[in-house]
C-alpha cells in the first residue's frame, strides 16, 4: 500500500463498486466496497469519495498519522451524498484521531446544507453514535471557489447535472499531471440526446473540456447497452458511451469505474472477453480498464 514520501501521485482504488457494497466470492477480484479513491503526492492524501472502501483506506493510514513527520491533513472531495458515497464515513478511523485534521469538500448546490446530510447519517435511528464523538478537526465545507488550491494541488469542479439529486466532478492538477473523477453521470443524456438542444449541446461541450487529456479518468461505466436501455433516468452512463466520449476527449487512461451490483467478476472478465479486440482496434492509444479494489497506479 501507499505510504508518504512519493515521487509520482498515486492513485488507489478502495471501492470500485456502484450503488451497494457487494462483498462475496464473487466479486473478489474487481471489490465489493462502495466508491472511494485516494490520491497520495508528497505528504497529502486526496480522498475522492467515502463509501464503503474508506474504511480500509482509514486502517492503512492509521499509523502513519500522529507520527510527527506526517501531514496529518487530509482532503475528501464528496462528489455527492447517495449511500454508496458517504457510508464509509462513520468507520473511518482517522475521524476519531485527535491529531487528523480533515477538510470535507462538497457541492453548494443543494437543498439540504452538507453538514446537516452527514450529521443525519449518523442519527440514532441510523447509527449508534453520534458525529460529536468524532474528535479529528472536522471542516466541512461547500465550495465557494472556481478552483481550490492546497499544498501542491489546483482542484477544479464542476456540477453534473445528470444524476438524480445532481453530482460534482473533480479535476486535480498535480505535478503536470491531469486526474478526473467523473462518476453518477448519465453522460448518454447529454451525447445521445437531442443535438438540436442547445443546453445538452453545452453540456457535452463542457465535459468534453473538462477531461480533456486526462492522463487519468474514472468514469461511471455502470451498465451494458442492454441494460442502460431499461434504466434511462437513473444517472449512470453505459459503458460503450463512455467508452466514445473518452477517446474523442484523447484521454490517456481510463478506469472504468461504479460497478454496477449485478456485475459479478465473473461477467467484467467475460465482457473483457468478448469485447477487447474490438476496443484495441478502436480506441488504440486509450489505456481502458476495469477499476479493481486494491490496484495502485503510479501517475
Ligand atoms: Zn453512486
Ligand atoms: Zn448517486
Amino acid at each position: 500500500m501507499p505510504h508518504i514520501g512519493q515521487v509520482n501521485p498515486l492513485v488507489t482504488f478502495w471501492g470500485t463498486r456502484g450503488s451497494i457494497s457487494t462483498p462475496g466470492r464473487t466479486t473478489e477480484r474487481y471489490g465489493g466496497n462502495t466508491s472511494c479513491v485516494t490520491i497520495l503526492y508528497k505528504n497529502t492524501h486526496i480522498i475522492l469519495d467515502a463509501g464503503t472502501g474508506i474504511r480500509n483506506f482509514g486502517l492503512d493510514i492509521r499509523d502513519e498519522l500522529g507520527r510527527p513527520e506526517s501531514q496529518q491533513s487530509l482532503h475528501l472531495f464528496l462528489s455527492h451524498t447517495h449511500w454508496d458515497h458517504i457510508q464509509g464515513l462513520p468507520f473511518f478511523q482517522p475521524a476519531y484521531n485527535k491529531d487528523a485534521i480533515i477538510t470535507i469538500y462538497g457541492s453548494p448546490y443543494k437543498e439540504k446544507f452538507l453538514a446537516s446530510v452527514l450529521k443525519g447519517q449518523m442519527d440514532k435511528e441510523y447509527f449508534p453514535v453520534s458525529m460529536t464523538v468524532f474528535s479529528a478537526d472536522i471542516r466541512i465545507r461547500e465550495i465557494s471557489e472556481e478552483t481550490i488550491r492546497f499544498d501542491d494541488f489546483t482542484m477544479l469542479w464542476q456540477e453534473q447535472v445528470h444524476h438524480p439529486g445532481g453530482s460534482v466532478r473533480y479535476g486535480l492538477q498535480i505535478n503536470g499531471k491531469k486526474i478526473i473523477y467523473a462518476t453518477d453521470v448519465e453522460l448518454d443524456r447529454i451525447f445521445q440526446g437531442n443535438s438540436s438542444n442547445d443546453e445538452e449541446k453545452a453540456l457535452a461541450r463542457q465535459y468534453l473540456e473538462f477531461v480533456h487529456n486526462a492522463d487519468l479518468l474514472i468514469a461511471d461505466g455502470q451498465f451494458t447497452e442492454e441494460e442502460y436501455s431499461s434504466k434511462v433516468g437513473w444517472g449512470h452512463t453505459s459503458i460503450p458511451l463512455l467508452l466514445d466520449v473518452a477517446y474523442e476527449a484523447q484521454v490517456k487512461q481510463l478506469a472504468i469505474f461504479h460497478h454496477d451490483p449485478q456485475h459479478s467478476d465473473k461477467f467484467l472478465d467475460e465482457f473483457w472477453m468478448a469485447n477487447r479486440s474490438r476496443f484495441h482496434s478502436t480506441y488504440e492509444k486509450m489505456d481502458i480498464f476495469w477499476a479493481r479494489e486494491g490496484l495502485t497506479l503510479e501517475i
